[in-house]
């Protein structure tokens, strides 16, 4: 254990694991080691954990399922916390339906136990494979609904200790944006209480069965980001990196879809570097063909290599 990680380690019990891939904590399987890393299994380990950062002054970065990261490859310098809190509360007994999930929830298995407890309006999160906290900071969304559609409140935690049920208009949700993206002070979400409706578990399940079903016929299958850009103003990123000929086009181990032109598959170990440059490419002739600068929706963590990589057409 380096010294500065020592007081930490001491502050969690023992716990921290040291210089752990964060390959295996992204869905693109993609990321260096990290100084130390975390498991978050509780509330009370996630709480203890942010306030020993905050306290010690150490790096850290929280991360849930890792799907909207590009990690580099040389990792991360300080302590990596991984959100895996999952206990969920159920309150029935009033008009609306109401569930209070602790924000390590994966959404996949969130999505199916509701659907479990005849509990809808949340299917169209059945598919998104972050936790409830990530699509709370990042209001993610599909099939025409997100999270500001359900989100009642969320508990947040403040760098003092406190922590603040915010009311959903709060989060000033925007096109895959909140006022916690844009913050600069750290605030976590540590539950969020979703409004939901009664509905018969068959319907759900179909409904479930229909999005999936349209998300495996058009986007790739395997280790990837999802979406790598958002969508302009009355655009979609995906047709423009297809019409500007993009389809296929490789750099290293990292290609942009066939199937889907606004994602990138790691499709031969590929390094985050190759990732970093595909996207760079990509930004610099969307912009060249067509004037359009493409904003990343993925978040990158770490250093990336400035060196020119060069890539090839499928
Ligand atoms: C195959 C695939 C399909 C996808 N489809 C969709 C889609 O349809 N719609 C969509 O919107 N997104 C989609 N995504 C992107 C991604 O799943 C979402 O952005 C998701 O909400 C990220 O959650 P996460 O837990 O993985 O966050 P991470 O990637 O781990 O972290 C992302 C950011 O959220 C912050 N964060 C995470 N948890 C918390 C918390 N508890 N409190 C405060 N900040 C937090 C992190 O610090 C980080 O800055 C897809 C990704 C993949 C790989």
């Amino acid at each position: 254990m380096t010294d500065r990680m020592a007081p930490l380690n001491e502050m969690l019990g023992g716990r921290l694991l040291r210089s752990v891939s964060l390959a295996r904590y992204t869905t693109a399987r993609i990321g260096g080691p990290a100084e130390a890393l975390f498991i978050a299994d509780t509330r009370q380990a996630l709480f203890q954990a942010l306030l020993a950062v905050w306290s010690t002054n150490t790096p850290y970065h929280l991360i849930g399922e890792g799907s909207n990261l590009l990690i580099s490859d040389s990792g991360f310098q300080g302590l990596i916390i991984v959100n895996k809190t999952c206990e969920i509360e159920y309150h029935l007994d009033g008009q609306i339906p109401l569930v209070i999930a602790d924000s390590g929830f994966n959404l996949v298995k969130l999505a199916r136990l509701l659907a479990e407890h005849e509990l809808g309006g949340f299917e169209w999160a059945g598919g998104i494979p972050g936790t409830l906290g990530g699509a709370v900071y990042g209001n993610a969304g599909a099939h025409g609904a997100e999270m500001a559609s359900v989100l009642e409140s969320a508990s947040i935690l403040h760098q003092n200790g406190k922590t603040e049920s915010w009311p959903c208009p709060r989060f000033e949700y925007g096109y895959r944006t909140s006022i916690l993206k844009r913050s600069t002070e750290p605030e976590v979400v540590l539950q969020a209480t979703l409004r939901l409706e009664r509905k018969p578990e068959e319907e759900i399940r179909a409904l479930m069965t229909t999005f999936n079903n349209r998300r495996k016929a058009t986007q790739p299958p395997g280790a990837n980001l999802g979406s790598i850009f958002k969508n302009p103003v009355g655009d979609h990123a995906g047709r423009l990196v297809e019409a500007a000929g993009l389809k296929g086009f490789t750099i290293g181990g990292a290609a942009v879809s066939e199937k889907h032109a606004n994602f990138f598959i790691n499709a031969q170990n590929a390094s985050a570097d190759d990732y970093y440059h595909l996207i760079c490419h990509v930004q610099t002739e969307v912009l060249r063909q067509f004037g359009i600068a493409l904003e990343t929706e993925i978040e990158m963590i770490g250093n990336f290599s400035q060196e020119n990589h060069h890539g090839k057409q499928n």
